[in-house]
């Protein structure tokens, strides 16, 4: 019997519902500390083009974290699997901003989702582009085929001027040798990319990337070949929600990326991606209610990559 995914995602809503006052907001980037607290909003969107959506599911939210798949993408699309000579794919086991392990690890970040291994991957576009930030800019609007989409300058400064943890981080892997530009111009990037701002109906259409082995949903232009695509999809697999990657796995068992921003993406490779933002993070940064809708999502349907 076909699955009425519109009545799915109603019912998912409804009995996540109970859990919205469950955790806390990312208090430690001002701008997001701002944001309302009880926003919920989910989208789907499967390969064949049916869509579902529910609640906020087209206002723009902070990507944060998530924006590290797509520079992670892009590096990709350019250099290939060289760049995990300079960044691994192993789970951390650690928060997203520990400094602990590159310590005895000489530099190299266990993976391109903890904020090191997405600043080295920053320090890799500024050396192959022209102009980093409006390409990168450029790469994510084709993706979700909407010209809006934007930076948000305040969100950008403010983590700046907070963000005393990632100053750190980009300082300590520069004394490694493995940052070759200046930590100002690494550190400006990496707070924009983290500042884009994207509805979960944008990033359905832009993950579906991932889904499409590396294919743009709109436009069927190959980004990826199927081998990189399976690559990425590992390591959001693996590390895509940091120290609760496991416990993604084993509730959700798709690939996904989370955001301190709220939100979270997760792909069913060949069939659908799936967003949900709601701003209330639990204790490993991640949507207390986001992560039980893709929860409910797959039990319900009875899929998952495993
Ligand atoms: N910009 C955030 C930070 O660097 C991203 C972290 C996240 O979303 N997990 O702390």
């Amino acid at each position: 019997m076909a699955v009425n995914f519109q009545l799915l995602l109603s019912e998912i809503y409804r009995e996540v519902l109970p859990l919205q006052s469950q955790g806390a907001l990312a208090y430690y980037i001002p701008e997001l500390a701002a944001v309302n607290p009880n926003m919920f909003g989910m989208h789907l969107r499967r390969l064949e083009g049916e869509e579902a959506a529910i609640g906020a599911s087209d206002v723009k939210f902070s990507l944060q974290s998530i924006a590290k798949a797509f520079t992670l993408a892009l590096a990709v699309s350019l250099i290939g699997e060289k760049i995990f000579e300079r960044v691994g794919v192993e789970p951390s086991g650690s928060a997203f901003n520990s400094l602990v392990q590159l310590e005895y690890e000489k530099g190299i970040p266990r993976n391109p989702f903890i904020n090191a291994g997405a600043m080295v991957v920053c320090d890799v576009l500024i050396d192959q582009l022209k102009n980093p930030k409006a390409e990168i800019l450029a790469f994510v609007q084709k993706l979700a085929d909407n010209n809006e989409i934007r930076f948000n300058e305040e969100t950008a400064e403010s983590e700046n001027k907070f963000g005393f943890r990632n100053h750190a981080l980009a300082n300590f892997v520069k004394s490694f040798g493995n940052i070759h530009h200046n930590v100002e111009e690494v550190l400006d990037l990496y707070f924009h990319i983290c500042s884009i701002e994207m509805s979960c109906n944008d990033l359905t259409k832009a993950f579906l990337l991932f889904a499409n082995h590396g294919k743009v949903f709109s436009t069927g232009e190959q980004i990826l070949n199927s081998s990189q695509t399976k690559r990425i999809n590992a390591v959001m697999q693996t590390c895509g929600f940091y120290d609760e990657s496991g416990e993604f796995a084993f509730t959700v068992g798709l690939p996904g990326k989370s955001g301190v921003g709220g939100g979270i993406v997760a792909v069913h490779p060949e069939k659908y991606a799936a967003a949900v933002w709601s701003p209330r993070l639990n204790a490993k940064g991640n949507s207390v209610m986001g992560m039980k809708a893709l929860e409910l999502l797959t039990t319900k349907l009875g899929t998952s990559i495993f």
